[in-house]
């Protein structure tokens, strides 16, 4: 393209809230054949919210303890919890000792406890058995919310049901790529009942949902696509995501997220609405076809 047309193109892009950070991007953009959407923060609002809170065994006030076990945590859902416990009056303390594990949740030491919150996974790395509450767990994540266990001391005592909202114009959004004739898919370290939930709520396939992948594999799933021979364009937030944001082909980053994911990225959509991916594309055709 001219850099006339770029100009143009890339002010009116500034205009809508679509930053590119070089013409070559606007220029790329077109090109797009598939759009890989991270779920969290991204199809959602990332503003998660605790609606259930079940005591499978145990005292119910034992809940401090693992409100305490997250409030180190930088992850929303453990912002969550601790906001939930303020909310009720739950007094939340430091813990002694605290160990995030990736993809799965935190390891707490609190008043000499042993305190654990995150997935199964987690659960069942740790040798606790989880399968008796699997209905329950499986119950609130076909809901499309995110089911997270807390263990103390090697005693399964809570389930915490967590929901997160869909942007109001995610699903219009999904419509209007796939109505291009471009694929969309979802990617989430989140469990696969949820993912699909959401997914379908959306208009996302079922097979285009990528759950459970861990933040070290995000990127090996743009590269998926990629030897598919596809033009992948990759949608994240969150630090998580900054990797896949670089391997994609064009990187958006969600303008409310954070700077490592801004950064990584390509293109920034400011508001993070996601109807702006689709004018993105157009805005890239038509500079495009200024050219010629
Ligand atoms: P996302 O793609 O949603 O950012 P993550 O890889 O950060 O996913 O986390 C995957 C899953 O691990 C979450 O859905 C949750 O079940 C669990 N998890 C991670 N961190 C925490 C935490 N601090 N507290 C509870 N659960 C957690
Ligand atoms: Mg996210």
């Amino acid at each position: 393209a001219t850099p006339t047309s770029i100009m143009v193109g890339s002010g009116r892009g500034a205009e809508s809230g679509i930053l590119f950070k070089g013409g070559e991007y606007l220029e790329g953009t077109q090109a797009i054949q598939a759009v890989l959407l991270d779920k969290t923060g991204t199809i959602t609002e990332g503003k998660p919210r605790v609606t259930d809170v079940v005591t499978l065994s145990g005292s119910e006030e034992d809940f401090s303890l693992v409100a305490s076990a997250e409030k180190r945590s930088e992850h929303p859902l453990a912002e969550s919890v601790v906001a939930y416990a303020t909310e009720k009056g739950i007094e939340v303390q430091n813990p002694t000792s605290f160990e995030a594990v990736s993809g799965h949740g935190v390891t707490s030491g609190i008043d000499g406890k042993e305190v654990l919150v995150g997935t199964r996974k987690l659960m069942k790395e740790r040798n606790i058995d989880s399968s008796a509450s699997e209905e329950q767990l499986a119950a609130f994540e076909k809901e499309g919310k995110t089911a997270v266990l807390a263990a103390i001391d090697g005693e399964l005592r809570f389930i915490i049901a967590i929901a997160d909202t869909v942007k109001p114009t995610s699903t219009q959004a999904i419509k209007e790529l796939q109505d291009e004739g471009i694929e969309v898919y979802m990617m989430t370290g989140d469990n696969q009942l949820t993912a699909k939930a959401v997914a379908k709520e959306v208009g996302i396939p079922e097979e285009n949902v990528f759950a459970e992948v861990l933040p070290e594999n995000k990127a090996d799933q743009v590269k998926k696509l990629q030897n598919e021979g596809k033009k992948v364009a990759m949608v994240g937030d969150g630090i998580n995501d900054a990797p896949a944001l670089a391997t994609a082909d064009i990187g958006m980053a969600i303008g409310t997220g954070t700077d490592v994911a801004i950064e990584a990225a390509d293109v920034t959509l400011v508001g993070g609405d996601l109807t702006n991916i689709s004018k993105a594309i157009k805005l890239s055709k038509k500079t495009m076809r200024n050219i010629k």
